[in-house]
């Protein structure tokens, strides 16, 4: 356990392979540069959305929308 909490929700900081993760978020806290968990979950679902039009394997589509689906209820 490191002296730091995290930003986001006041846990203590984990530190694993020289990285410095939040137990409850687990997410890993690099700096203050670091992309939030909302900015990556926008930059994902911006990755799935590019992905869906262009697949036409109906198992990816299905699978890229289950994973919208999760993404739109954390943001
Ligand atoms: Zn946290």
């Amino acid at each position: 356990m490191t002296s730091r909490h995290c930003e986001k929700c006041g846990y203590p900081l984990f530190e694993k392979d020289g990285k410095t993760i939040c137990a409850n978020c687990t997410e890993e806290e690099e700096g203050s540069s670091q992309p939030t968990t909302d900015a990556a979950l926008h930059l994902k679902r911006a990755e799935l959305l590019d992905r869906l039009g262009e697949t036409k394997d109906l198992n990816e589509i299905e699978h890229i929308l289950r994973c919208l689906h999760l993404i739109k209820e954390l943001i």
